[in-house]
């Protein structure tokens, strides 16, 4: 099927219209005409080539929704007409123990990647959402609850679920004590998912300017991090923190205000930090901890969770020619708090 996307041809260019073919339809695949695409920060780090292994060209976009127009002989779960959704796993082996646990993210053989993945069969490196169509093995694609805008539900395929992971993994609910550092795209699914889940949420950020916005999202508190008296203040007062800066950057003034027994999970940061001093650690049994996205089952409970409490992604609608000014603004965290490209606004040439 010949479609169009937009693509990176080099870490240090922009984004421009590309046409390609996608696969053909096997047994097991569902073919989807793409209607929105979320930008992620992993995004402009794989079109920049931030992290080692970007093939060019590259086609980014993990957070797709979009209408099912064929599916093939084996799919049962899916129909022509379905709202879907695909988020940053297109494949995995099926045959481990974490693809049988559920968690396919950590597949002992390799999950295949929406965008810039080997394909498992043919070896193609796969092209990802800011393209008119997708073709998705049905185990992979989601359902998205009738409840929801479905203009506001692509940011929930990654940045919901790679925040909301976390939280059930530490068991967050009524009462948790939860801190969120950075408010960009996951940051503010963790204030809502968060206070969801019924937890106690202080926004942890580098400047005052997005308080009213953070309360306004549900966050009980607001810390400053360059605030030293109120970070001191705030010592011990954390059962799990969730940090999504994402560039490299010092844990160490973050690890008190953990209490005894928590965990700082890091979702952000991809690569070296800072040096950790073990102090902290030591003196309050406190732990560093990581997250890798969230299994196929535990996307669609995030999205069900979301249908059920109506709880939606703040995004800021773009064209997809607007994507290079897009990842500008993402890099300055000028991003209130998610874009998502309404791919109405890219045309196929001669769609045939
Ligand atoms: P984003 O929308 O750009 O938000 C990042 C936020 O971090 C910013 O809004 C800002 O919040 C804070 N920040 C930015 N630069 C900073 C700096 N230099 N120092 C301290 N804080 C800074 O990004 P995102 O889409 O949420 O993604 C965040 C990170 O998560 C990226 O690195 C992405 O690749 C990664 N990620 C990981 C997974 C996973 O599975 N673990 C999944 C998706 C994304 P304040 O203005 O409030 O300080
Ligand atoms: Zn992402």
């Amino acid at each position: 099927m010949k479609t169009i996307g937009y693509a990176a041809h080099s870490a240090d260019t922009p984004l421009v219209p590309y046409t390609f073919e996608r696969r053909g339809l096997r047994a097991d695949d569902v073919a989807i005409d793409i209607l929105y695409c979320g930008v992620c920060h992993s995004d402009l780090h794989t079109a920049r080539g931030d992290w080692a292994g970007t093939v060019y060209p590259n086609i980014p976009g993990h957070e797709i929704v979009g209408r099912v127009t064929a599916v093939g002989p084996d799919v049962s779960k899916f129909a022509v007409g379905d709202t879907v959704a695909v988020g940053c796993m297109v494949d995995s082996c099926q045959d481990c123990d974490r693809c049988h646990d559920d968690e396919e993210q950590y597949c002992r053989n390799g999950f295949t990647a929406t965008y810039n993945s080997p394909d498992r069969i043919t070896g193609d490196n796969t092209l990802g959402g800011y393209s008119k169509h997708v073709i998705v093995r049905e185990a992979f694609v989601l359902r998205v609850p009738e409840t929801l805008d479905v203009s506001r539900v692509a940011p929930l395929l990654c940045a919901g679920i790679t925040t909301y992971s976390p939280l059930r993994t530490w068991n967050v609910g009524e009462g948790s004590r939860v801190g969120v550092i950075g408010m960009g795209g996951l940051g503010h699914m963790a204030i809502k998912l968060a206070v969801g889940l019924g937890a106690h949420v202080t926004v942890i950020s580098r400047s005052p300017s997005k308080e009213a916005d953070a309360r306004e999202l549900g966050a009980d508190a607001f810390l400053i991090s360059s605030d030293r008296a109120a970070m001191k203040a705030a010592r011990n007062s954390f059962d799990l923190i969730v940090d999504t800066v994402p560039v490299k950057h010092d844990l160490n003034p973050y690890m008190p205000l953990l209490d005894v027994d928590g965990t700082l999970c890091l979702v952000g940061q991809v690569g070296p930090l800072e040096e950790l001093v073990s102090v902290p650690l030591i003196m309050g049994r406190r732990r560093v901890a990581g997250s890798l996205i969230g299994g196929i089952a535990e996307t669609q409970e995030v999205l069900d969770f979301c249908g059920r409490m109506n709880i939606l992604p703040e995004c800021e609608m773009i064209r997809m020619d607007e994507i290079n000014t897009a990842f500008e603004r993402m890099e300055k965290a000028d991003v209130r708090y998610r874009f998502v490209i309404d791919m109405s606004s890219l045309e196929v040439p001669d769609a045939a």
